[in-house]
């Protein structure tokens, strides 16, 4: 049998019709731009910041030099082999890049530098597969630019991790750096704005970036791409301050400042054209929330393009409503069909499916693990990687399952030797609830390296885990609904409190931390409601719950420092502790990416 290529090889060699005119006159624009912006620019002012620059690395490169000189011998060769300590040196306040990379040992710093470079060296070949529609894409949209810090996010998000642990982060970010790349290659492309390629847009079923995409798997000739989960989510991951345009835009029409900003910034997303156009149909879904469904309506009537709204049952505990879910999915199904003359494929859905239990079987094994005494996998890769697993790739790209075979093999070897992700750091077990915002802040990551909190699962990480049904075509059905009404964000936020409430508890008892890192979203009403009885339960049961104010997408609101604050004061206050790195406790990273 021939080897299956994913994603499909004829997508990226399908024909561009670039409007060179259009191009021309936006290139046009832009030199006009940078014409107001140097005419406009105070260089004097620009020549002394920079000056300043030379003179702080100038003298950082000192201090740490003296600091080297007044280790004893032991000490540096534990600086050698083990690398740094205090890595609140990485931060200036005010730069947007770290002050430089970080140093892991001799050992950890090649290995870092190989998956570096190994990462640059996927990114240029993916591009380099149709570069020039991504070049219109970056001078077209601001997003773009963004991404040229995405190795920033992994170096953020890799800090202080060594040995096995450095490894398998790097294994499983390369797998999302990947289908990130790869789908931005195929937004430009088929972007009107870009390679306007038509055959490949005709091709391309979007989703909502919230709607999983094992549904996909039943049509492997068709490409299905999370529409705003480029432009927007991820998007505010790599860079915090990527999404503030777009809420002022939505603002400016009208929209309350006090809406979530998730499904805020898609509007505004759409409402200054930042998303590409291109596509066959639009599906959406009634996720967690009244403001996801209201952006939903709302970008239904900007996109101007066939929409099918996925609506499950909230109540979905009761199997007596799976059959209103089922005809949701074949509804769902023929829609497809018929917007791109495409046939569902049962056989090319069961083997996707076959490979996303073995996937299942992989993260239920990190689970196994991770409950111990002895978690291996932790930190904010990881969950990111869980939630992309689950919900963006499900199974249907053949390349991720090889890599998580080989995480999980890294994992076990790990376990064995009882060795910890962050070495020495480990003081307290903690689980992350409520809305996730630990990636713009690298939050587990800082609790780790500065308080020695080690965050074994997070919320969003632990959906629905039955093997899904791969024979019989009713059941598969079944499994599909099952699946979809606990996508991420949706699991928790429908059906009731016991969903959300009473699960923590269970959580709890399984996962054994002391620590409750609450994160709460200002802007989410679904889980403010409840915040009363968590703490009351939580007081009831001798858990430390810290709370932790954010607003996602917008750090106007709360700021990554002011995040931090809290868990130092509570750790100071509360629990009578020293940071295990002190130079973490408080630093300015505004603007840092
Ligand atoms: S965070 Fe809350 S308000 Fe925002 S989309 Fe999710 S459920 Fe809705």
């Amino acid at each position: 049998m021939a080897k299956e290529k994913y994603p499909n090889p004829k997508f990226f060699r399908m024909k561009d019709k670039m409007d060179w005119k259009r191009q021309a006159e936006n290139v046009a624009e832009i030199a006009e731009i940078c014409k107001e912006i140097a005419r406009e620019t105070d260089w004097k002012a620009a020549g002394a910041k920079h000056l300043k620059g030379w003179k702080d690395f100038g003298l950082r490169v000192a201090d740490e030099a003296r600091a080297v000189a007044k280790m004893s011998g032991g000490e540096r060769l534990d600086l050698l082999i083990n690398g740094e300590k205090r890595l609140g040196r990485l931060y200036k306040a005010g730069a947007m890049a770290f002050t430089r990379r970080e140093w892991r040992g001799v050992k950890d710093t090649a290995v870092d530098f190989y998956y570096w470079l190994d990462t640059w060296k996927m990114f240029l070949l993916t591009f380099g597969k149709d570069l020039i529609p991504s070049l219109n894409g970056v001078l077209n949209y601001r997003w773009m630019i963004s991404y040229f810090c995405a190795h920033s996010f992994m170096d953020k998000n890799c800090m202080g991790l060594r040995g096995e642990a450095l490894r398998m982060h790097h294994i499983m970010i390369y797998q999302i750096y990947r289908y990130v790349a790869e789908n931005i290659v195929f937004l430009n492309k088929a972007d009107k704005h870009g390679g306007n390629s038509e055959e490949l847009s005709r091709k391309i079923v979007l989703l909502d970036e919230m709607t999983m995409a094992q549904l996909m798997a039943g049509f492997p000739d068709l490409l299905g791409i999370p529409y705003q989960l480029m432009p927007v989510f991820l998007l505010s991951e790599i860079d915090q301050l990527a999404c503030i345009p777009y809420l002022d835009a939505v603002e400016s029409y009208g929209l309350p400042a006090d809406a979530c900003p998730v499904p805020a910034s898609e509007c505004g997303a759409a409402v200054i054209d930042a998303l590409p156009i291109c596509g066959k149909c639009f599906i959406s879904s009634s996720m967690p929330c009244d403001g996801s469904v209201m952006a939903s309506s709302f970008q239904d009537r900007r996109f101007k393009m066939p929409t099918f709204h996925l609506t499950f049952p909230v109540r979905y505990d009761d199997e007596e409503t799976l059959e209103c879910g089922v005809e949701e999915i074949k509804h769902c199904i023929k829609f497809i069909e018929e917007q791109t003359g495409a046939k569902w494929s049962w056989d090319a859905y069961f083997t996707a499916m076959k490979r996303f239990n073995q996937e299942t079987s992989f993260e239920l094994e990190k689970w196994d693990v991770n409950k111990t005494d002895h978690p291996q996998l932790i930190g904010p890769i990881y969950e990111l990687f869980r939630k992309w697993n689950y919900e963006m790739d499900g199974g249907l790209d053949p390349r991720v399952l090889p890599a998580m075979k080989k995480v999980n093999k890294i994992m076990l070897k790990a376990y064995r030797k009882k060795a910890e992700p962050w070495r020495g750091k480990m003081r307290h077990r903690a689980i992350v609830w409520s809305v996730p915002a630990h990636y713009y802040a690298n939050f587990s990551n800082w609790l780790a390296n500065c308080w020695g909190i080690n965050v074994l699962v997070e919320m969003e990480g632990l959906n629905f885990t039955k093997p899904l049904e791969t024979e019989d075509e009713q059941g598969a059905l079944e499994d599909l609904a099952r699946l979809y009404e606990r996508m991420v964000m949706r699991r928790h936020t429908n059906g009731g409190y016991d969903h959300v409430l009473t699960e923590l508890w269970r959580q709890v008892e399984a996962w054994r931390p002391e620590i409750v890192i609450m994160y709460q979203h200002v802007s989410c009403k679904t889980m403010s409601t409840l915040s009363g009885l968590f703490d009351e339960q939580a007081r009831e049961r001798g858990i430390h719950m810290i709370w932790i104010e954010h607003d996602l997408m917008d750090p106007r609101t709360v700021s990554r420092r002011a995040m931090r604050a809290k868990v130092n004061s509570y750790m100071t206050a509360v629990m009578r502790e020293e940071p295990l790195d002190p130079s973490l406790l408080d630093f300015e990273d505004d603007v840092t990416w």
